[in-house]
């Protein structure tokens, strides 16, 4: 979206800090208020989207946990971090996870034409996740995508593509930390307002992964329907314990 309008001042955010790493207190409303803002801006900012083990990521990658610092917007993810913040006594209103900012930005681009661009998953599968929003949002501008798995050779081609598409929001669905560390490495090369990392998002709208019932994502056990879809997930379970011991004792410390 070209204009020459006033960019609007940035709301102030609050914060939470878990185990010193900070993660803002906002609801997806917000979250997406403050996207629009940032797009306004033109230009690079980082989102990221922080479940406990991104803040785990963080502790041991002093790399990501600068990225998390300087990060434009850090939103609450998955139900470890939301058991941390009312643990440690700021609670976040509720979850802003990836897979919904997707969804919510394809909304928006429909109804505002925001341009966004999908980078990441293996080969066919941001197409089919592209398509399938399309059918729900057919005015949506989703300019560009590309698969997540290309060589060093072919990066610089894969850059280009994605600047010669000029896209408002790049949404990166290559993993984390990879996916943030490779938008902040080629922010300026991408020109992008917006470049958020959005993890396994593009498998759940391509249809190769289900999401759990909402009544499992209410209850806190999405992560075990994930891991029932997809076993190789049972490292990122097998740490939860080690991150509510961590914010345990950090608790106490206090
Ligand atoms: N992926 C990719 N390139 C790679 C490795 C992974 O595009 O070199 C994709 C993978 O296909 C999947 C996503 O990155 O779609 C990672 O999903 P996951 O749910 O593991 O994300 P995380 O929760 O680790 O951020």
């Amino acid at each position: 979206m070209e204009s020459a309008v006033a960019v609007p001042p940035q709301e102030h955010l609050e914060q939470a800090t878990i185990l010193g790493v900070p993660v803002h207190r906002v609801r997806m409303e917000q979250a997406l208020r403050t996207i629009e803002q940032l797009i306004a801006t033109r230009t690079p900012h980082l989102v990221i989207t922080a479940d406990a083990n991104a803040i785990l990521i963080a502790l041991d990658d002093p790399e990501f946990r600068q990225l998390m610092t300087e990060a434009a917007l850090v939103t609450p993810d998955g139900a470890g971090l939301l058991w941390a913040g009312r643990y440690s006594g700021q609670p976040f209103p509720e979850r802003v996870s990836g897979v919904d900012l997707v969804w919510h930005l394809t909304r928006l681009s429909h109804e505002r034409g925001y341009r966004l661009f999908f980078v990441g998953a293996a080969p066919g599968v941001a197409e089919r996740a592209r398509e399938n929003l399309l059918r729900q949002f057919p005015q949506a501008q989703i300019v560009g995508v590309h698969h997540g798995y290309f060589s060093a050779e072919q990066e610089p081609e894969v850059i280009t593509q994605i600047r010669a598409a000029r896209p408002d929001v790049l949404l990166i669905a290559m993993g984390m930390p990879r996916q943030e560390k490779w938008a902040h490495r080629h922010r300026h090369a991408l020109n992008t307002p917006v470049m958020i990392g959005v993890g396994g998002s593009f498998d759940v709208y391509a249809g190769v992964v289900k999401r759990a019932p909402r009544w499992l994502q209410q209850s806190g056990l999405e992560w075990l329907w994930r891991l029932i879809q997809d076993p190789r997930k049972i490292k990122k379970v097998r740490n939860l314990p080690r991150f509510v011991w961590r914010v345990m004792r950090d608790a106490k410390r206090r």
